[in-house]
């Protein structure tokens, strides 16, 4: 499927810091728009319905699967995850620029489904800074970080079968080097050919 909006899909492992960052990307770049997905899991502190996620029960999750209403979906730390067909496909029809936050099986089944979608894996600058990071997100409990630190490990190494790898040691240049991806995606032949299709057609440009 190919469809005239980019889009940018980003995993990580828990405590990389992948929310903070896609949050600062949101708001330096009101061209991209982020997808709200569906998950089982229940709201945890100030989440709400429609804004962070769709929150809805397994039977609808697997409702949903059955009436191929998801790009993809997967289980995640026990829990339903999926990013809805109706919400990316109209914004990628009309050229807009899509980002989804989600986990690297998520990543790798889109990108079987959009060859062109841009993979991107946050890596943390080492594993102690990881285990801190865990640790001070209040995740305290000796055995939760543990189980975290142990996915993580399985999580990294997904990030070779992605197109980039952005290490968030310091916040400020992990954003721009996100900014950086995004910009150079917009600047490839066939997306400038979209968005610049004047100057292309005045240079008979196919
Ligand atoms: P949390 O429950 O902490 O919000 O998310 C747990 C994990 O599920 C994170 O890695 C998050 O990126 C991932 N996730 C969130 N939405 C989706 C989705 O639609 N599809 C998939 N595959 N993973 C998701």
């Amino acid at each position: 499927m190919e469809y005239p909006g980019n889009l940018f899909v980003v995993a990580a492992p828990s405590g990389a810091g992948k929310s903070s960052l896609v949050k600062a990307l949101l708001e330096l770049d009101a061209r991209l728009a982020v997808s709200i997905s569906h998950t089982s899991r229940a709201p945890r502190g100030q989440e709400q319905h429609g804004r962070e996620y769709w929150f809805i029960t397994p039977d609808e999750f697997h409702a949903m699967a059955a009436r191929g209403e998801f790009f993809e979906w997967a289980e995640v730390h026990g829990n339903l995850y999926g990013t809805s067909r109706a919400g990316i496909e109209a914004r990628l029809q009309h050229g807009e620029d899509v980002v989804l936050e989600i986990d690297f099986q998520g990543a790798l089944q889109i990108k079987q489904l959009f060859p062109y979608a841009v993979l991107i894996f946050i890596l943390p600058p080492s594993w102690d800074e990881l285990r801190l990071r865990l640790a001070r997100r209040g995740d305290t409990e000796p055995e939760v970080i543990a189980k975290r630190m142990n996915n993580a490990r399985i999580e990294v190494a997904q990030a070779q079968n992605f197109d980039f790898v952005v290490v968030n040691a310091v916040f400020d240049t992990a954003v721009f080097d996100l900014k950086a991806i995004v910009h150079a995606q917009r600047l490839k032949y066939a997306a400038q050919r979209r968005n610049r299709s004047a100057v292309f057609q005045a240079l008979d440009l196919p």
